[in-house]
């Protein structure tokens, strides 16, 4: 059964938020975006029934107004800062923003009685994992404040659970990748430092050749190992974890990969077939806290909320990667971030 009562979703203007934003209200479902557009863009909120609400997660006093109006029966939260290395050498920014804001959101959920609650939570609370696959019972050990600051407010929220009840799936995304396919929303990040699009910003000019970080980890081709998970497959999977926690389900930590590991050299190639251009190469060092492989085991997903990942070739997702960068947008939107 599908909540008809009103989401809110924080950060919804952003790369994963977005996609998710679009496929809710394409299902019918009222969605409320709050969003400070510090990284998020307000025009990849393309679909008109979505209110958008310009504004921070920490602050009291709207959020109270928000769920007096809207009566949420939940919330997804995605706004929080995702830069690694920006998080190591500036931790008190991810901690604030990451693992202290959130407080008021759940204050304030608390005084109102909503207590669904669907986490953006990353692999990067593994750390260096010591198995392949990553299962959930693998030690959460995370390398970076990043890391930390999502482990954190999962263990919040296990602490929100026994106080006062509230209900959470914390959705562990391996790589977020992919575009819609039809061009009209996508990946705007400035910096952009994720592979794909970067290795795209090379050939449209927007960027110099790649730097593959490191070409001697223990892998085939020894390049990094990466679980590439297309974004509208993360999106499916807020759906899926929403009516979950909406029909009564326990809370959830689960892995959102495909399974699959791919190189950096296979994506390089996946490039070069999409485009039919050579990819301007520089073979570089390792980049510092970088784990040779990283791949999900996906399977408590399926078995917990019906999810799997639908979309394995990644040659299509860096189709539609290309599709945003050459859509009418042309891999940027107006308002900048
Ligand atoms: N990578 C690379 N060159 C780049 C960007 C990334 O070789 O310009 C590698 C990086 O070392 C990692 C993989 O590509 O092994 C994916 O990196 P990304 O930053 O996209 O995601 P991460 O795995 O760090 O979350």
């Amino acid at each position: 059964m599908t909540d008809t009562r009103a989401i809110l979703v924080t950060g919804g203007a952003g790369y994963i938020g977005s996609h998710t934003v679009r496929l809710l209200a394409g299902e019918g479902r009222k969605i409320v975006v709050l969003d400070n557009l510090v990284h998020g863009h307000e025009d990849s909120i393309i679909d008109t029934a979505v209110d958008f609400v310009l504004g921070g997660i920490g602050d009291h006093a709207l959020l109270r107004s928000l769920f007096q109006r809207y009566d949420f029966s939940s919330v997804v939260h995605f706004a929080a800062f995702a830069y690694v290395g920006e998080s190591v050498t500036k931790p008190l920014k991810y901690y604030r923003n990451n693992t202290a804001e959130p407080l008021a959101l759940l204050e304030v959920m608390e005084e109102f009685g909503c207590k669904n609650f669907v986490f953006s939570s990353t692999c990067a609370t593994y750390g260096i994992p010591d198995q392949i696959p990553i299962t959930e019972k693998t030690r959460q050990s995370p390398i970076n404040s990043y890391g930390r600051s999502k482990l954190m407010l999962e263990w919040i929220l296990a602490d929100c659970e026994t106080a006062w009840g509230l209900r959470s799936a914390c959705l562990r995304y391996f790589n977020a990748s992919g575009c819609a396919e039809d061009g009209l929303i996508g990946e705007d990040h400035n910096p952009e430092t994720h592979l794909i699009p970067r290795v795209l910003m090379a050939l449209t000019g927007e960027a110099g050749p790649v730097e593959i970080f490191g070409t001697d980890y223990p892998t085939p081709d020894g390049t990094c190992i990466r679980d590439y998970i297309h974004v509208k497959d993360l999106a499916a999977a807020h759906a899926k974890a929403l009516d979950h926690l909406a029909n009564g389900g326990n809370s959830v930590r689960v892995n959102l990969g495909t399974g699959v590991g791919i190189s950096v050299k296979e994506i390089i190639s996946a490039v070069e077939k999409v485009t039919g251009q050579t990819v301007p190469l520089v073979l570089g060092n390792r980049r510092a806290g970088d784990p040779a492989h990283l791949v999900a085991d996906p399977s408590l997903a399926a078995e917990l909320l019906g999810w799997r990942a639908t979309r394995l070739d990644i040659v299509e997702t860096v189709r539609s990667a290309w599709a945003w960068m050459n859509g009418p947008k042309r891999g940027r939107y107006a308002t900048k971030s």
